[in-house]
């Protein structure tokens, strides 16, 4: 049996070890059914069980009032950037604040549908900067304002919420989902991918507003109308079950491990090990502003090119993998997620700490 790695990946992303021995304990047989969840039909009461459990435990973790609505659909978070813009463009007018990549795509794809307005772009700064206040242009009377609350690649995350203007806000939160406690009031729609701090891909996690799920346009696909899958429970066709079930044991987890303001206090824990090592060093460089650093996604860089693919081959020989920066940004990114252990981390800052000295 070999031993498993150091995975800083972005996502999918490494999952607890409890969470893949439960699921390994319950593969042939859950729960005495004589049978596989997924191999389960969706309709049965064993696997509505599974499915009422995951969105009771979500509720629970995330004190999500009896006003919100969770949907659990096929698509990931991609899936949503138009079924937000189709949903919730009532007037047709929306303003969405480009703070790296994935915000970049979601008011690409919105703008295909009505009037977007970008509120900010940090292109200028390379994405290393969450804005202020003061720096957002937000009209008056849009549908909804959009923001991405970790941008994963470039490694931000926002630490406050905006004021919108009275619009209701919508927030991608991918990469930092049930990694410290929110506010779920602050927000109309929160909206997640589950391959990273919540279990594995084919899963979008939709949080959103009773008031905001309005009767659909006549011509949108099916499976973007929020009101049909709020109205069949996210059933309206077979949904991603197994998925579904991960997040129930990933969630679980969480819960078990002490919930979100333990998930915080260790993420912190995390974070600052890194971050600390990487701010004393005159050998990387981390340029993410401070302020506006994420405690998900660490992306920094060697002196050159040549010593990042160098860091980059020597670290999968020392046992860790999926550290090379996104094509975006090059250098080194370390995704340390509510599942990466204090240890994992640990053990990259002993490695870059080898490195350097190597290096230097
Ligand atoms: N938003 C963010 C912040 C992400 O990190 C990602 C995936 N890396 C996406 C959206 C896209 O998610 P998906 O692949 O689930 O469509």
């Amino acid at each position: 049996d070999q031993k498993r790695v150091y995975n800083f990946a972005a996502g999918p992303s490494t999952l607890p070890l409890e969470v893949l021995k439960t699921a390994q304990e319950q593969m042939l047989n859950y729960k005495g059914s004589g049978m596989s969840v997924m191999e389960m039909s969706h309709r049965s009461s064993t696997y509505q069980e599974i499915f009422d459990e995951t969105k009771a435990t979500l509720k629970r973790l995330l004190k999500i009032p009896d006003n919100y609505k969770i949907l659990l659909l096929h698509g990931g978070a991609t899936q949503q950037f138009s079924a937000i813009a189709l949903n919730l463009m009532q007037t047709g007018k929306a303003d969405y604040i480009v703070t790296g990549s994935f915000s970049g795509k979601a008011a690409k794809e919105a703008a295909k549908f009505g009037d977007v307005h970008i509120a900010y772009d940090g292109k200028a700064n390379n994405y290393t900067h969450i804005p202020t206040q003061d720096e957002l242009d937000i009209r008056e009377g849009v549908d909804y304002v959009h923001l991405c609350e970790n941008n994963t690649i470039y490694g931000t995350e926002w630490n406050y919420v905006p004021d919108t203007k009275g619009a209701p806000l919508v927030a991608d939160m991918s990469s930092d989902i049930l990694s410290r406690p929110i506010d779920v009031s602050q927000y109309g729609v929160i909206y997640a991918g589950a391959q990273k701090n919540m279990g594995i891909a084919g899963l979008g996690v939709v949080i959103i507003r009773e008031d905001l799920i309005k009767p659909h346009k006549a011509n949108i696909p099916v499976l973007a109308e929020y009101d049909t899958m709020a109205a069949k429970d996210s059933m309206y066709n077979t949904p991603p079950a197994y998925a579904i079930y991960m997040a129930g044991l990933v969630a679980k987890w969480v819960e078990d491990q002490g919930g979100l303001e333990e998930m915080a206090r260790r993420n912190e824990k995390k974070a600052k090990l890194l971050q600390d090592y990487l701010d004393q060093s005159d050998f990387y460089n981390y340029p993410t502003e401070v302020g506006s650093r994420s405690r998900m996604n660490v992306a920094f860089t060697t002196p050159s090119k040549e010593l990042d693919a160098k860091f980059v081959k020597e670290s999968i020989a020392a046992g860790m993998t999926n550290l090379k920066g996104h094509r975006l940004v090059g250098g080194i990114r370390a995704s340390i997620y509510n599942a990466m252990t204090y240890e994992g981390v640990e053990y990259l800052v002993n490695f870059m700490k080898k490195f350097e000295e190597e290096n230097k």
